[in-house]
């Protein structure tokens, strides 16, 4: 009990911690690529992104594993009804790669790294904003795909099939107040200074928003013509390669989830000293 309470109290160097993170981090990823959570390129992104968490500090580090915890037992509830609603469209499978983790956990690690440089409320918003948006996003993809009506278009407010870009149900719109909520209760619970948690949740909403709003109104649209489909495949389910016939070309599912993170990260940022 007492080494525990000296290792907790230890006043610990970031490179120290960033060389402990490194273990822990090593060790979450090399679960989850057994649980087929993350490719092999996934495994090793998000190895990276938890060293710099760790190096922030061990709270950090608890934020980062409570998002990938949480939204990987998420996307494993009622599997296959979701897959059937959404496979014709997504464009990738249960598998993270590493620019499905860099898109969500880039701008986080970057935050911790600033973080560990020099601490201060606003890496705590940036970071924790762009958590609380890639959180909100992925709770509200997953909850919203359960819905028993089909999305409408943020936009133009028309029904769009299921996993659509920019396509919002009411139970969606709801997983990302929640899953936003999540990562602030967890920054609460790590003591965080409350200013710096609510600017998370509010980062967290403003990122989903966002991301429907981009996904609606600026990614790439493609079109399988064998099947006469959308879908945001580069090849689609039935083998054919697909074309791109709207949005902007080079901007795919993985941009869109970077840009509303670095809208979570800023509209959190903007709010600190504020509140
Ligand atoms: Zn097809």
């Amino acid at each position: 009990m007492r080494a525990i309470t000296a290792f907790r109290t230890a006043r610990m160097t970031p490179s120290l911690r960033a060389a402990l993170g490194f273990v822990v981090a090593t060790a979450v990823a090399g679960a989850a690529r057994r649980a087929r959570a993350l490719s092999p390129s996934g495994a090793v992104a998000a190895v990276l992104v938890g060293t710099a968490a760790v190096a922030a500090g061990w709270d950090w580090g608890a934020l980062l594993i409570a998002f990938f915890v949480a939204s990987s037992l998420l996307s494993r509830v009622r599997r296959g009804e979701k897959a059937a609603a959404a496979g014709a469209i997504a464009a990738k499978g249960d598998e993270r790669d590493a620019v499905q983790v860099l898109a969500n956990g880039a701008l986080f690690a970057l935050a911790a790294l600033g973080y560990a440089c020099a601490p201060g409320a606003a890496w705590q918003a940036m970071g924790g904003g762009a958590l609380a948006a890639a959180t909100a996003d992925t709770w509200s993809t997953e909850i919203g795909l359960l819905a028993p009506r089909p999305p409408r278009s943020i936009v133009t407010l028309r029904p769009v099939p299921p996993g659509t870009s920019g396509g919002v149900t009411a139970l969606g719109l709801l997983g990302g107040v929640l899953g936003a909520s999540f990562i602030q209760i967890v920054a609460v619970l790590c003591h965080w200074p409350l200013g710096a948690a609510v600017a998370v949740v509010v980062g967290g909403v403003a990122g989903t928003l966002a991301d429907s709003l981009f996904g609606a109104l600026a990614q790439q649209r493609r079109w399988c013509d064998g099947c006469g489909a959308a879908t945001e495949r580069a090849v689609h389910a039935c083998g054919q390669p697909t074309r791109i016939v709207g949005g902007i070309p080079w901007l795919d599912n993985d941009g869109v989830n970077a840009l509303a993170t670095l809208a979570g990260a800023l509209a959190a940022a903007s709010l600190v000293g504020r509140l």
